[in-house]
């Protein structure tokens, strides 16, 4: 039987706003851990790889729930600093960090460094799965430069020093719509929203009607 809902396996409102933009979901069909009274998981994100810590993330979230679930595991790799901060990426500064300090971190790391070797690119693996199968996976990047300083104040993390190839902006000085027509997720997430249309997954997303 066809899946009418899908759980977004992550903590990260900023990526759930832009997986639930991106997916063009009937209304209550894509579902947040919030949805829950119970406590959802925590998973470690023990991986070596994007694609190993999505997959950790998607089965621990079906398990818990039920649902198929949907999980992103992303960061940006910087060519200068042999593709640090990889999949540190959220934890760049140390546990816990926020943007400001990540970005602080990474800055200082590429001081000096000319703008012919900033070269970086953000990085997105997709994994949605019922249990511990998996249904469907992908992993898309978008390739850049990072700025001397920040700039827009749109977005999240890395956003405000990652200037997109052929562009003159940062992601953070882009307007939502813009970001996800070349962002590693908006590629990743255009390939899903398509094999859902295409009805290649055992899921048809459906008005909840709440
Ligand atoms: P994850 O939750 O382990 O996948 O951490 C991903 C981290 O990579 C985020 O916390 C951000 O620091 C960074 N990141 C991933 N995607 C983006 C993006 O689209 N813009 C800015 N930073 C991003």
């Amino acid at each position: 039987m066809a899946h009418t809902r899908i759980l977004l396996a992550t903590h990260n409102a900023h990526k759930r706003d832009e997986i639930a933009r991106l997916l063009h979901a009937p209304r209550g069909s894509v579902l947040i851990p919030r949805d829950w009274n119970d406590e959802p998981p925590h998973p470690i994100e023990s991986g070596f790889t994007y694609e190993e810590n999505a997959l950790i993330k998607a089965r621990a979230f079906s398990r818990w729930s039920g649902l198929v679930a949907l999980a992103d595991d992303s960061g940006i790799e910087v060519d200068a600093l042999d593709g640090a901060p990889g999949v540190q990426s959220a934890n760049f500064a140390g546990p816990g960090a926020d943007a400001a300090e990540n970005i602080a971190k990474l800055l200082a790391a590429l001081r000096g460094v000319p703008a012919e070797r900033r070269q970086a690119r953000f990085v997105c693996a997709l994994a949605l799965c019922s249990g511990e199968r998996i249904l469907f996976s992908a992993r898309e990047t978008c390739a850049g430069l990072i700025s001397e300083t920040p700039a827009g104040t749109a977005g999240f993390g890395y956003d405000p020093v990652f200037i997109p190839a052929g562009e003159s902006a940062t992601f953070a000085a882009m307007s939502p719509a813009d970001k996800d027509r070349i962002s590693h997720r908006g590629k990743a997430l255009r390939r899903l929203a398509a094999a859902l249309a295409a009805g290649e997954l055992p899921i048809a997303l459906g008005d909840q009607g709440r």
